[in-house]
């Protein structure tokens, strides 16, 4: 029998045959004849299942699940199990096989992993928290077999890696999701490769011209830097040979990812980013002597380059709680620029590369704390059924961009905390009920309030009583979602008992009133009083909020309740997704200043004052209105993420001669010309309107903040340029601002 004979053209089979041979050519090779078997059949029956089905790009279907499966193979070293259900992760989701077809022919472990993969994919277009849902799923299967998410990073790394065919808009909401869910993720579990691979896609769709640039101006600058790393590399180079170590020493290129974060945090541009790659030296060292190894290394280097003892960075002693392990210093190198080391064994360096899969092979012998740690955390959050799943993914994503603090109990043992946790944070890490009842805390013997915010090194006594309850404010200063998620339940715990009295007042007044205690007459008065549900409404009746005279009875045809009709304010429209949408599809995008734009109501968003010309999307509001939003917007990225279904197309057409306002920021030095050159250019050369100016200065640095009516962004790039090519100026840029006015 031939091989995928169940393919239509010959064409196809060959390129389908290429791609596997290529994946078992770089799977390992020690598989065994059993599971090549198997990978095999997995194979078979995808493509199969698959053989009708291409994608965007009109190549077989197939192609994506073997991609998957070679990146899972090769970028994060797992073995058979991952490969297969790489193979067949689609497979339930888009095509006749189903959870039990796999389990017969693969077993239960492959069948849980695939369960685990295969969005509720009715949910998707309905429901606002779908990708919340489905994340909360999928950690679910992750507490039993983390391959579940690691399939799922490789499924997305192979998706944005191949995005090209798509849509503008699919592209920006998977690009947004990707850096909102996965990224961090992947930075989570050590994949720091995949990771940084993530972050660079996502900001090649969400801000194409930045990426464009600095891609440039490093293509540009190659030549020059790889000159200096080597100049750089010598001396240390001859000198690990000769005190007799096997070492690798490289230049490593920053992501353009992280040098736009640079750029951005530091405010400077491309070329004042003098850290544009790492030295790595990677020593290849017995176990026992790994952390002597590193520290010979980071002497010898030392020894020819001057270090910055603010930028020593142990991570061996104390590892990351992901497992990462490394030395990081920084030395003054040759003309007088820092450059970054980073130091590690060949063991570490395959860890913080391949992250989880490379930990399990190291795990005999090393502290698993930190992975161990961070999975029983994401098990308990997941465990406590009241936390609503877009509320969890918010709790979830302050856990994963923070940085760590490492504190200490009484006894000396050492809790893992993020940066800014507080003393109640630590209180309910230790237990809820400790949490519950705290009072306050001793740090370092000192007595300090709940709300403390601890440091690394803090040793932390707390203190409780009996009488204590959390209340909601507590909110305000803890940040570990341990501790938010244990507040939010006591504290809807005591809400539901007062709701209980709230309740019972509603019931004797509808008595009174003869009305009865319907479903339909509640309704009618969450509506009316704009209550989120029911218990909402008790709760406000028993703390007074809602005035129970106010509730009249009549006897009607449909309704036996009625309220005050002066009182009846217009009931928040309900959002009309698809009405909005209808009016819209017509003309496949939202047209600002277009047709469509007469029909619909628009306004432009505050948070990112777009103005015409810049990369755009529609976002439909809970009043059914739209605003305009610019495709790099904070916002943008967490709307786009959570409300996919929400958003719609936009796009500029010849705007008509509106002003918009925008900032600028500029600096400069501080000479006496330099603010009449300035508004020289604007108001006078330009003709544009000035709304605002503040200006401070320190240390002969001139700092202003513009605000300037402009029309589009041509007319902002050629005001940026003329006001760059001023004398005194060194930078001006771009800022967003909420428009007080
Ligand atoms: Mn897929």
């Amino acid at each position: 029998m031939q091989l995928l004979e169940f393919i239509d053209t010959e064409a196809d089979r060959k390129v389908i045959l290429k791609a596997y041979r290529s994946l078992l050519k770089s799977c390992n090779p020690s598989l065994s004849k059993e599971d090549r078997r198997l990978v095999r059949n997995a194979f078979e029956m995808a493509a199969e299942a698959h053989k009708q089905m291409r994608r965007k790009s009109g190549e077989p279907y197939i192609l994506h699940p073997i991609a998957v499966a070679k990146i899972v193979a090769v970028e994060m070293g797992l073995g058979p199990t991952a490969i297969i259900c790489a193979l067949l992760h689609d497979t339930v989701e888009d095509t006749e096989i189903t959870i039990d077809d796999i389990k017969f022919s693969f077993g239960a472990k492959v069948a849980e992993i695939i369960d685990g993969l295969t969005k509720i994919s009715s949910v998707f277009d309905l429901k606002s928290s779908f990708q919340a849902e489905n994340f909360r799923k999928l950690l679910l299967t992750l507490a039993r077999d983390v391959r579940v998410i690691l399939i799922k990073i490789a499924d997305r790394l192979h998706n944005m890696r191949t995005m090209d065919s798509m849509p503008r808009h699919k592209q920006l909401k998977i690009a947004s999701e990707t850096m909102y869910l996965y990224a961090p993720l992947a930075h989570r579990l050590g994949l720091y490769a995949v990771k940084s691979e993530l972050e660079d896609l996502s900001m090649k769709y969400t801000e194409r011209d930045m990426y464009k640039d600095i891609a440039h101006k490093l293509q540009q600058t190659k030549r020059d830097r790889t000159r200096y790393i080597n100049e750089f590399i010598k001396p240390i180079n001859d000198e690990l040979i000769r005190q007799g170590f096997t070492a690798r020493i490289f230049g490593r290129p920053k992501s353009i990812f992280s040098i736009y974060n640079k750029m951005k945090k530091k405010d400077v541009a491309f070329e004042e980013v003098y850290d544009l790659f790492a030295i790595r030296i990677v020593v290849d060292s017995p176990p026992q002597k790994e952390k002597a190894d590193c520290w010979q290394v980071y002497s010898l280097v030392t020894d020819y380059y001057q270090p910055n003892p603010q930028r020593l960075r142990d991570w061996i002693s104390t590892p990351k709680a992901n497992g990462y392990e490394s030395l990081h210093t920084t030395v003054m190198g040759p003309k007088g620029r820092w450059v970054e080391i980073q130091i590690r064994t060949e063991r570490m360096d395959e860890v913080a590369e391949r992250g989880y899969a490379a930990h399990w092979k190291y795990k005999e012998g090393s502290q698993d704390i930190g992975l161990d740690g961070w999975l029983r955390r994401i098990r308990e959050l997941l465990k406590n059924p009241e936390s609503n799943a877009l509320d969890f993914m918010d709790d979830f994503k302050l856990n994963l961009f923070s940085k760590e603090i490492y504190v200490f109990t009484p006894n000396g043992d050492l809790k893992i905390l993020p940066v800014d946790a507080t003393a109640l944070d630590f209180a309910y890490e230790i237990h809820t009920d400790i949490g519950n009842h705290c009072i306050g805390a001793k740090v370092n013997h000192k007595l300090v309030p709940i709300s403390y915010q601890l440091a690394n090194g803090d040793q932390v006594e707390i203190i409780t009583s009996k009488k204590q309850r959390p209340n909601e404010d507590w909110l305000n200063f803890v940040i570990t979602s341990r501790a938010r998620s244990k507040i939010k339940h006591a504290v809807k715990e005591i809400r539901r008992k007062i709701a209980l009295q709230g309740k019972e007042m509603l019931e004797r007044k509808f008595k009174t009133l003869k009305v009865d205690f319907t479903h339909e007459n509640l309704h009618e008065l969450v509506g009316f009083f704009q209550a989120e549900s029911t218990l909402d409404l008790y709760f406000k009746i028993a703390n007074k909020k809602i005035n129970l005279t106010e509730i009249r009875a009549l006897k009607g045809p449909n309704r036996d309740i009625v309220l005050p009709e002066d009182k009846i304010k217009p009931l928040e429209q309900q959002i009309d997704v698809d009405k909005v949408k209808h009016t819209i599809k017509q003309n496949e995008e939202l047209l600002i200043f277009g047709e469509s734009s007469k029909k619909l109501n628009y306004q432009f968003a505050k948070c990112c004052n777009p103005i015409p010309g810049d990369d755009v999307f529609g976002f439909i509001t809970v009043n059914g209105a739209i605003k305009i939003h610019r495709t790099n917007c904070p916002n943008a990225i967490s709307l786009m993420s959570n409300y996919g279904y929400r958003v719609v197309k936009a796009r500029w057409t010849k705007a008509e001669k509106l002003a918009f306002l925008t900032g600028l920021k500029i600096t400069g030095l501080d000479d006496v010309g330099v603010m009449n050159r300035i508004t020289n250019v604007i108001s006078g050369e330009l003709k544009l309107n000035i709304r605002s100016i503040s200006i401070s200065s320190t240390d002969g640095i001139f700092h202003g903040d513009f605000m300037v009516y402009v029309n589009n962004t041509a007319e902002l790039e050629r005001l940026i340029d003329r006001l760059k090519g001023l004398k005194g100026i060194n930078a001006v840029a771009r800022f967003d601002v909420e428009d007080n006015s």
